[in-house]
């Protein structure tokens, strides 16, 4: 049996961690986990989880490290025997570290992407707030405008995607993630990855991914 493949993607918002992750996912056939999606996921159906996260989300605001743990881990529990990508988890060092006593990473991709074009794409970003449904009125319109395709209820827009909020959101998010990539550069498995394109940006994440995956030592009954 091969090895398992383990990796994870950072970005600040608006990176095009998402579409990157889809495209890793579907290349690769990993299993692919959200924090976000999850967390709207337990909103929307309300779990209990759900009820718990719902005022940060909401709120743009981290959930706290004990609570996002205990929610992610067991997810992770589930998916043993498969590889996977993690997008969005972990966040913030508590959880790198908490993850870090269960799994060695193989692998994690982090995203540089210039201020002005994450601003350009993070202004043109609509919500449906009950979902949590995310639409760029530049690239990813919804069919009617202004309304949920599945609703048709109104989009609003978050105040911290009104220009004014992001540059703060983006420092904050600079200084959360410093000392994960730190950590995880310190491990020797950070690859970094520049660019104002996600197309652009792919084919590389795409050819280190095949060098990566097709190097792995196969596995002796090794359980981690
Ligand atoms: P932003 O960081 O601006 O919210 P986003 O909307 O792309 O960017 P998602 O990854 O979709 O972020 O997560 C949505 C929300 O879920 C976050 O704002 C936060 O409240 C919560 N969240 C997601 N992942 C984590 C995490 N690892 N730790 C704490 N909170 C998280
Ligand atoms: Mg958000």
């Amino acid at each position: 049996m091969a090895k398992l493949f383990r990796a994870a993607i950072m970005g600040p918002p608006g990176s095009g961690k998402g579409t990157i992750s889809k495209r890793i996912a579907q290349s690769f056939g990993l299993q692919y986990l959200s924090s976000g999606h999850f967390l709207r996921e337990g909103i929307a159906a309300k779990t209990e989880a759900g009820l718990l996260v719902k005022t940060y989300v909401e709120r743009s605001m981290l959930v706290p490290d004990h609570v996002m743990t205990r929610l992610m881990l067991p997810r992770l529990e589930q998916l043993s025997g498969h590889s996977w990508l993690l997008d969005g988890f972990p966040r913030t060092l508590g959880q790198a570290l908490a993850l870090n006593n269960l799994y060695q990473l193989d692998l994690v991709i982090s995203l540089n992407i210039p201020y002005e074009t994450l601003k350009d794409r993070l202004s043109d970003r609509w919500i449906h707030p009950a979902s949590g449904r995310v639409y760029n009125m530049g690239f990813n319109p919804p069919q009617v405008q202004g309304k949920d395709d599945i609703t048709g209820e109104p989009l609003i827009q978050h105040d911290d995607d009104k220009p004014e909020a992001l540059m703060a959101r983006l420092r904050h998010y600079k200084d959360v993630a410093k000392p994960v990539i730190d950590l995880y550069k310190s491990q020797g498995i950070l690859h970094s990855f520049s660019g104002t394109e996600t197309d652009r940006i792919w084919p590389y994440i795409n050819s280190l991914l095949s060098t990566k995956m097709h190097t792995q030592p196969s596995d002796t009954c090794q359980a981690q």
